[in-house]
Formats: C-alpha cells, sequence, structure tokens
C-alpha cells in the first residue's frame, strides 16, 4: 500500500490508466485531498465511487503524529514521529508577508556540517515524498493557515534524496496539488554539485539556496566535509550555471562564526568568488547549539563584513532571526528527543 500524499501527477495519470480510467480523473483525486481536505476515502466527494474504491484497495491516508511544538510569538518548530518511530522537525516562521515553512527532506543528514545537529546524528533514512507533503498539510491544517513559502532547508541534504524531492516539488507546484508558485519555493544544498546541473536542468522554476559559509576550500574543509569532494570553485561554477540557466538569483548562505570565517579578509575572498555574477549573500549570525563549540560572530564583524561585500558591488542581506528565542538550532528538537530516549 502506498500513502496517497505520494501520487504525483504524473504517478496518478499512470495509475488511472494502467486500472482502466481516463488520466483526466487525476483532477478530481487531486481536488478531493487538496482543495477539500478529505483525509479518508468516505470524504472523496468528487472522485467516482467506483475509482474511490479502487484507490482504497492500492492507497491509504497517511496520518502525521506531533510529538512537540516549541511556540513563541514568530516561530513555532514541530517534532514528528514519522511511523517508523523516526523523528523530523519543521519550522513555521510567521512572517510580514505570509506564512514560511522550512521542511526537512531526511531523518538525519550524512553531510557531518560540523555546526549543525542533524549531521551529528547521521541519516536513519530519506523521507518519502508524502512524508515532505505531510509536514506542510497537517501545519496548514492544525493551524488553519495557508503557507505562502517553502524553503527546503530542514533536517537532510535535499539532493540528496533527489527523485522524491522532485515527486514532493511536483505536487507542491500543481495547481490542483499545493498549488504554490515555484518561485515562493528554496531548494537548500551544501554543495552536491552533479544534481545541482540537473537541478537546472530539470523544467522547474524554484530557487537554488548554498550553504557555503567559507570563501576558501582551506576553512570550508574544515566546517563541512562535502568541500572535499566537491571544491568551493567548483560549486560556484555550478551556481553559476544554475543561475545562467534558470536565469534566478541563487542565494549563498553564510553562517556568521566568531574567529573562523568572519574576518574583512575573508569577505574581500567572497566578493573576489562571486564576481559580478548574480549569486547573492544571506548573512546569518550562528544560533549556537549546546553540542558544539562555535559562537556567533559579534555585531561589528558582521556589520564589517557585510560592509565589505556591499562595497564590491555583492548583493547581500542579513537574515531575520527566528526561533533564537527558543533556544533552540536547526536539528535541535530531535536530536535532545533521540538522546532522551536512548537515556
Ligand atoms: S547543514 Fe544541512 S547538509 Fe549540513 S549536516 Fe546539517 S542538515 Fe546536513
Amino acid at each position: 500500500m502506498t500513502s496517497i500524499y505520494s501520487l504525483t501527477p504524473i504517478k496518478a495519470a499512470e495509475y488511472l490508466l494502467s486500472s482502466g480510467f481516463k488520466a483526466s480523473q487525476a483532477d478530481n483525486i487531486f481536488k478531493d485531498i487538496y482543495a477539500f481536505g478529505a483525509c479518508s476515502f468516505d470524504e472523496m466527494k468528487y472522485t467516482a465511487r467506483e475509482l474511490v474504491s479502487a484507490l482504497s484497495k492500492d492507497f491509504y491516508f497517511e496520518k502525521f503524529i506531533c510529538e512537540e511544538i516549541c511556540d513563541s510569538e514568530s516561530t513555532a518548530k514541530y517534532l514528528f514521529k514519522l511511523s517508523d518511530g523516526n523523528y523530523i522537525e519543521t519550522v513555521l516562521m510567521r512572517q510580514e508577508f505570509g506564512n514560511a515553512l522550512c521542511i526537512s527532506t531526511q531523518s538525519g543528514c550524512n553531510m557531518g556540517c560540523k555546526f549543525c545537529c542533524s549531521g551529528k546524528l547521521k541519516k536513519l533514512r530519506d523521507l518519502t515524498i508524502s512524508e515532505m507533503i505531510m509536514q506542510v498539510l497537517y501545519i496548514e491544517r492544525t493551524e488553519k493557515i495557508k503557507i505562502s513559502n517553502i524553503t527546503v532547508m530542514g533536517i537532510g541534504e535535499p539532493f540528496d534524496n533527489y527523485e522524491n524531492l522532485c515527486g514532493f516539488l511536483d505536487i507542491a507546484t500543481y495547481g490542483h496539488g499545493l498549488g504554490m508558485g515555484a518561485k515562493h519555493i528554496t531548494v537548500s544544498t551544501c554543495g552536491l554539485i552533479p544534481k545541482i546541473y540537473e537541478f537546472a536542468d530539470r523544467d522547474n522554476n524554484c530557487n537554488l539556496a548554498i550553504s557555503l559559509h567559507a570563501p576558501d576550500n582551506e576553512t570550508r574543509n574544515t566546517l563541512m566535509p562535502v568541500n572535499q569532494k566537491y571544491p568551493i570553485e567548483e560549486l560556484i561554477k555550478a551556481a553559476k550555471y544554475f543561475s545562467g540557466k534558470r536565469n534566478r538569483k541563487v542565494l549563498l548562505e553564510y553562517i556568521m562564526l566568531e574567529g573562523i570565517n568572519d574576518s574583512k579578509e575573508q569577505a574581500e575572498k567572497l566578493a573576489e568568488l562571486i564576481g559580478d555574477s548574480r549569486l547573492f549573500v544571506n548573512l546569518i549570525p550562528y544560533n549556537p547549539s549546546r553540542e558544539d563549540d562555535f559562537r556567533r560572530s559579534n555585531e561589528e564583524s558582521i556589520r564589517a563584513f557585510y560592509d565589505v561585500l556591499k562595497k564590491k558591488n555583492v548583493g547581500v542581506t542579513r537574515r531575520r532571526e527566528f526561533g533564537g528565542e527558543l533556544n533552540a538550532a536547526c536539528g535541535q528538537l530531535r536530536s535532545d528527543r533521540i538522546k532522551k530516549e536512548e537515556v
């Protein structure tokens, strides 16, 4: 049995044709699930009864269990327990322009970035398409809100779960699915270069973000093991390819770590690397976790770094902080829960 939330438009059409129905009936299935919020086969009102009966033999309506919510005025962090007992986190950010959701793509992560709680716990498994969809649906339905922006930037490396990521994006951007504009979705990678090219060549208009966090190989190697396989010059080349091919800016995420990557010289190097391309930098003050010794750069260093980039005509923003008041870095809720269970 397959979760009905894993049905992409293409898979739905294939299923219908192979089961003796018309491919055009897929729209009614999607309308029932996404527009009218059916949570069981009995609640499907727009899909023909004989088709509902066929679907109920091959699919099921997945339920999501929320174990914990850390809520503050601007941010809510959800800890979900999956059907096999694994945990993931999803973060809702209530912003002026709408509700943004940061979703996970894996339970744990194999990329091993030194500043990240999730990287320390290793990947337990990839999430299915439906588990990515359910993060959005659960929060929309329980909070009674509409999500306007999605960042695929939570636990896991999205390009390490590429097929399911693409299935998720197909449903998210499908008019009868989640119905989101591709430009409101950003996928973030730590730098799996072959997948950046593949994603650029795929027919989609989602945004790309790259976790850069250093302007040279020496520094980046110490922070992000992935850099040893995919060095920074090649990564920037791939980012520029994406930008040219999709005619989009690419966001370079840069966590500011005191004494590690926050000097003016490093800002100069970063500006040189970017040149006059359409890559722009998002400076992120580090949100300390209890599991490493990194410290956030002070205000003066962040300002000086920002000014160097500005002077060199590099597009740069500073991320508004969400979730700091919850005292929880990304992946911290999951990490705490796993440790508690081990004890
Ligand atoms: S920062 Fe992202 S890619 Fe790196 S270990 Fe954490 S979840 Fe994985």
